[in-house]
């Protein structure tokens, strides 16, 4: 599965998808494959009113680009946070579209466990528009009360630095108990204990054709 060349990261939200996989797009890159990183919502309804309501579509192009990814593969959609499972129909058109103009070999998503609304649209959207395309599921420990951890990428202490440069990039997140450094080696070296690494992120297989 890590030698796909073509892989697209579903995230609901801006930073779901560095969260739950930014140390393997790097990975993923250096190995010289293409990343393409599409976003759902800019959360503009739950950002504090004093900031600016584009500040999330500014942080996640600066994460994206700490990353690696280039300018031209990031796409974005501005669906209203926490409303997804009513508009899942346009949600699948814009998802079947991608996968079109795409063709990815890999899709990263939110794993099939995880409770919030808007992860769970994009996770079973995800799975019905990539039927023909190997899916993986990220993990995002705070939304899952279960989570099928069978397929783990090993990763290096220098991806996980550049994870945790790629979160910094959303100041309006900083507060959030999981944005900083220690969170994301601590959970990086857990996955990495259970995979035979140093660091690891851990994914659910979903779908895998060979
Ligand atoms: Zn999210």
């Amino acid at each position: 599965m890590i030698n796909a060349k073509k892989i697209l990261v579903l995230a609901p939200h801006t930073d779901d998808g560095e969260l739950g996989c930014g140390g393997t797009i790097v990975k993923l890159l250096e190995q010289g494959a293409e990343v393409y990183y599409a976003a759902f919502s800019m959360c503009t309804r739950s950002l504090p009113a004093h900031l600016d309501p584009r500040t999330l579509e500014h942080e996640v192009k600066a994460a994206t680009a700490v990353l690696g990814i280039a300018k031209e593969n990031l796409h974005l959609f501005d669906y209203d946070v926490r409303y997804f499972p009513s508009v899942r129909q346009n949600i699948l058109e814009d998802l079947v579209k991608l996968n079109k103009t795409i063709k990815p070999d890999l899709v990263l998503l939110p794993n099939t466990d995880d409770v919030h609304q808007d992860h769970q649209t994009i996770s079973a959207e995800g799975i019905r528009a990539f039927k023909h395309v190997n899916v993986m599921g990220y993990e995002l420990p705070w939304n899952n009360l279960k989570f099928t951890s069978n397929a783990h990428i090993r990763l290096e202490e220098k991806h996980i630095i550049r994870k945790a440069e790629a979160l910094a990039e959303y100041k309006s997140q900083a507060h959030r108990n999981y944005m900083n450094e220690p969170f994301v080696r601590g959970w990086a070296q857990m996955r990495g204990t259970q995979a035979g690494a140093t660091f690891a992120e851990a994914f659910e297989v979903i779908h895998i054709l060979a």
